[in-house]
């Protein structure tokens, strides 16, 4: 299947392009950017061009940051084109809301993709914890700003999430591998006197079972990054670390990652499965949970955030 790649920035360089370049499903036949392109790839400036010249092109896949996602992902599927969309799925979730209704409507694909729920060993954490009764889950994400999001002035205007952009990532997880529903009760925003989003959150949350769930993310240690979930259960303790790459259950090794390597070639597998069996894959848990934290979130101001 042909795709055209939207926004060629740092996600699309560094993971879209070598996982479609990669892919038995999947050609990359053209490129939307005002600035960027890929070297043997028609490239365009403007969306509405590329859909008007390339009706061979039935896949758009939107590597934006969340603001300007919307209008883009409308324009692609009111013009007939099956849509898959980076995390965030968008900037609100009434525009998450509002894309899934018009896709169904138009029997189009609309992926909302959650690429740390591709990582190799969330599967295995998921089937492990399916009869564990939960005691205590903590989620820690804890990396440097400036080493992951150099330059990026969009991740501290309004809409571009803050700490919460790689927050959503351990949240993505967390809501995939817990059998149970979770939601936010409290919340603490740290923000730099200078930005408008958070440096730094904790998160406390309610679990049905009465499990103590909580979370912390933070953009400024320099040191170690650390992309950890820990969960006690009646059964043992899970621990996933590097952003679910590994596992250990005790302390120990025991599990094997799934077949097909690598978080953006699985979400790609998946996205050809779901225009092939012409269906929607739309989860907005995690980012309910984010929108929650935002609206109970105690704001506080912290030092001035520097690049
Ligand atoms: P980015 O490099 O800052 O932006 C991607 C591209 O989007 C830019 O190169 C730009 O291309 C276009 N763009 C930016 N602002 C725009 C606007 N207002 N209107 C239209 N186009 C605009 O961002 P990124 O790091 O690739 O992140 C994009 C998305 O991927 C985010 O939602 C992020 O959460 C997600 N993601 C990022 C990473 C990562 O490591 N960075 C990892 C996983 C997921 P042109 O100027 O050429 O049009």
């Amino acid at each position: 299947m042909k795709v055209a790649l939207v926004g060629i920035g740092k996600i699309a360089v560094d993971q879209h392009v070598p996982a479609i370049t990669g892919s038995p499903d999947w050609e990359l036949a053209g490129t939307v950017s005002r600035h960027g392109a890929v070297e043997g790839v028609e490239a365009f400036t403007d969306l509405g061009e590329m859909l008007d010249a390339r009706p061979d092109i039935r896949v758009v896949s939107l590597c934006l940051p969340p603001v300007p996602r919307f209008d883009y992902a409308m324009q692609a599927l009111a013009a007939g084109r099956h849509v898959m969309l980076e995390k965030p799925p968008g900037a609100t979730l009434a525009e998450c809301h509002a894309l899934d209704a018009a896709a169904r409507k138009a029997g189009l694909t609309l992926y909302a993709t959650w690429h740390s729920r591709a990582a190799d060993m969330v599967a295995a954490a998921k089937a492990w914890l399916a009869d564990k009764a939960l005691t205590r889950l903590t989620v820690t994400w804890k990396e440097d700003v400036r080493r992951w999001h150099p330059g990026q002035d969009w991740i501290w205007e309004p809409g571009g999430l803050g700490v919460f952009d790689p927050g959503i990532n351990a949240l993505s997880i967390l809501t995939e591998i817990l059998p149970d529903p979770l939601h936010v009760t409290e919340a603490r925003l740290d923000v730099p006197e200078n930005r408008q989003t958070p440096i730094a959150a904790s998160l406390g949350f309610h679990h049905p079972g009465g499990a103590e769930v909580s979370a912390v993310f933070d953009w400024r240690p320099e040191g170690a990054q650390i992309w950890e979930i820990e969960a006690v259960t009646e059964g043992g303790t899970l621990k996933l670390t590097e952003g679910g790459a590994h596992m250990t259950v005790d302390g120990s090794t025991s599990c094997t990652a799934a077949a097909l390597s690598g978080e953006y070639p699985r979400l790609y597998a998946r996205m050809a499965e779901l225009v092939r069996d012409g269906r929607c894959d739309v989860d907005l848990r995690p980012m309910t949970l984010v929108a929650d934290a935002f609206t109970l979130g105690r704001r506080v101001p912290v030092a001035a955030f520097h690049d």
